[in-house]
């Protein structure tokens, strides 16, 4: 099936533009050459065995090496894994032993790891070394012969484990082509477009949601990695990047850097941030400097482009997330199974051909999260009288305290625009008398101290009664998960102690 190496398409449309380059070498490869690279890492996999259906996981820091197994896969039907180096070795062969890969291919940065992930993967390959260049280079023009449909899954990542353990979402040619189809139609991507890539490759949010839509039209994608708030606006105006995706931790520290303050950004044309809720803050930091900033909202399962904004409705809109994409259906779906009203809370459910195909060895949570053929997405929203969507937080965080649902990020948004506040989580909290208490944690900025009751006081200026935290835990720092998410459960275990 040639057309679903659109790779090699590319590479004929555009053979000399620069595809990929990589922030720590400068190194870049034009579109003909990463074609060339992935054709002969796909020949060098037949070789070893590989065949449809087959996966190759890949443990590294963000590396052109991401592409060139991505599309090697592609070309001959087998599945890569990314994996996310951050977890432990347990939870690494842990996610080995349920996949069961044929092949590893380790960076060299990681050579540490080769002992401990052998007990569960025998044939390993080094990826960024000198053996590797050898594979890539090999000048080989990969013939198709394995008979491929679009439904054929090409990659397999595992989602973030905010909630509990990290499941295998397979991802089909169809699902990741027709993400990027809608990401180019709806955030109007060209071949001038220019992004650096601070997001983990091994999440959807670095792989899926803006590098792959970038390639497929002929953009140019700059590899970074160990972000910090000063390397991205260097690099941003050293590679006159157009448009950047991070998320709001990343944000978080980037406005408040001097490097930020102090440059006007003139290449770039949009901010997104995506993976998590994004403090109004952010927009108002955006907003002050004239720069556009939008929040965009996805999930490893579905797309993980689901929504688009314009710039001049996101000014008037603050925290919504628009409208859906372009080839996207979307429900927003209440308890008893009815559809959402204008500004009633629904679960968001979603349809279309970027969604996954099933989880890895899963088929209960399969059965579940694509209930009638929706994406369950386990999410709350609301829509406005504009048809404008709203992330309200997810279904598992929601508080029900005296019977009433309370919504953690509706608290959370007002507690941050406190002014000795720098950031802050909501959580519900097991109690005899109201089921769940609202508790908050805040990190104050620095050097201040804050009395639970002038928070309380300051709650209710906006709040009504029942949402105001009855449990205020002030913390230096709040725990995230290894992408960067705030780890609810771990604020859990941290309030038993406090
Ligand atoms: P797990 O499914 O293992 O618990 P995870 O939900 O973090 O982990 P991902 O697929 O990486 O897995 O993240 C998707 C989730 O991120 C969404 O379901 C949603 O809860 C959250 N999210 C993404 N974008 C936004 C946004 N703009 N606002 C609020 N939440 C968001």
């Amino acid at each position: 099936r040639w057309e679903l190496d659109w790779l090699e398409n590319r590479a004929r449309l555009s053979p000399n533009k620069k595809a990929i380059i990589d922030e720590d070498t400068n190194k870049s490869w034009t579109y003909r050459e990463i074609n060339k690279r992935s054709s002969s890492v796909a020949s060098w996999l037949k070789a070893q065995g590989v065949n449809k259906g087959d996966r190759v996981a890949l443990l590294s820091p963000n590396d052109i090496s991401y592409f060139d197994l991505l599309f090697a896969c592609g070309k001959i039907g087998a599945i890569v894994v990314p994996l996310n180096w951050r977890l432990s070795v347990h939870e690494l062969n842990e996610i080995l032993q349920d996949c069961t890969p044929l092949l590893i291919g380790i960076h060299q940065q990681f050579q540490n790891m080769y002992t401990p992930l052998e007990q569960t993967i025998s044939k390993s390959f080094m990826v960024g070394g000198l053996e590797y260049e050898e594979i890539v280079n090999t000048p080989i023009e990969y013939k198709h012969s394995q008979v491929l449909s679009e439904h054929d899954p090409l990659a397999m990542i595992y989602t973030g484990g905010t909630t509990g353990k990290p499941k295998g979402v397979v991802l089909s040619h169809q699902s990741i082509q027709w993400n990027a189809i809608n990401t180019i139609l709806s955030w109007n991507l060209s071949e001038d477009d220019v992004t650096i890539n601070y997001m983990p490759m091994f999440h959807t949010g670095g792989l899926n949601a803006l590098s792959l839509p970038l390639l497929m039209i002929g953009g140019t994608v700059v590899i970074g990695d160990q972000y910090t708030g000063q390397k991205v606006v260097n690099s941003i105006n050293r590679y006159k990047c157009t448009i950047i995706l991070l998320v709001p931790t990343m944000y978080h520290s980037l406005i408040q850097s001097d490097e930020f303050q102090e440059s006007e950004f003139p290449s770039m044309k949009i901010f997104l941030s995506g993976a998590a809720p994004c403090p109004l803050q952010v927009y108002d930091a955006f907003q002050k400097k004239g720069l556009a900033f939008k929040e965009g909202y996805g999930l490893t399962e579905a797309g993980p482009n689901n929504f688009f904004i314009h710039h001049e409705d996101a000014q008037v809109k603050h925290g919504s997330v628009g409208k859906p994409m372009l080839f996207n259906a979307i429900k927003l779906a209440k308890e008893d199974g009815q559809d959402a009203k204008e500004n009633e809370v629904g679960e968001l459910l979603i349809k279309g051909k970027h969604s996954f195909s099933h989880y890895w060895n899963n088929e209960l949570a399969t059965m579940e999260t694509k209930k009638g053929g929706w994406v369950h997405t386990g999410d709350l929203a609301k829509m406005d009288e504009d048809g404008f969507y709203y992330i309200v937080g997810r279904k598992k965080d929601m508080i029900i305290t005296g019977g009433e649902n309370v919504y953690p990020l509706e608290i959370e948004h007002w507690l941050a625009a406190h002014p000795m506040v720098d950031e802050v989580a909501v959580i519900g909290l097991p109690d005899e008398k109201w089921g769940e208490l609202v508790a908050a944690f805040i990190v104050p900025k620095h050097f201040y101290t804050i009395e639970a009751e002038e928070l309380s006081e300051y709650c209710e200026k906006k709040l009504g009664r029942y949402k105001i935290p009855k449990r205020f835990i002030c913390l230096k720092e709040l725990p995230k998960t290894v992408v960067g998410k705030i780890d609810k459960k771990k604020l859990k275990e941290i309030s038993i102690h406090t």
